[in-house]
């Protein structure tokens, strides 16, 4: 599985940096968001590295699809029950801080901090 030493969130998935973890398989993690802008904010993110959304391909459409599948599911396991957010940043203009792929899911009571 590709891994980049110098990324935060594979050293989140290597263990390395600990994090609040909501959901584990072998291809997914998912993990609270450490600056959360609404009452339930989570990192969906896949254990292998990829950058950004502009560097997956047809190859990856199945994660991806894993991906958003599992945030219904998520925010249902975590009590969410009046709708969500989900968001991927991408590149410089996107927004995107960090770059290993991940979707924000955003939910819980408003008003929010941001969004
Ligand atoms: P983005 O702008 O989409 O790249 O967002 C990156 C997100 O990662 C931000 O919401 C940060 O709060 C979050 N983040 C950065 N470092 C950590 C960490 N160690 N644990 C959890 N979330 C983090
Ligand atoms: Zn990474």
């Amino acid at each position: 599985m590709t891994h980049d030493a110098n990324c935060i969130f594979c050293k989140i998935i290597a263990g390395q940096i600990p994090s609040r973890k909501a959901y584990e398989d072998e291809e997914l993690l998912a993990f609270h968001d450490i600056n959360p802008w609404a009452p339930v904010h989570v990192l969906i993110i896949p254990k292998a590295h990829v950058a950004t959304l502009s560097d997956t391909g047809p190859e990856h459409a199945a994660m991806l699809g894993r991906m958003l599948a599992l945030a219904p599911r998520l925010m249902g396991e975590l009590g969410v029950t009046n709708g969500y957010r989900t968001v991927i940043n991408t590149g410089p203009d996107g927004g995107q801080e960090v770059y290993h792929l991940h979707m924000h899911v955003m939910g819980g009571p408003r008003p929010w901090l941001k969004g």
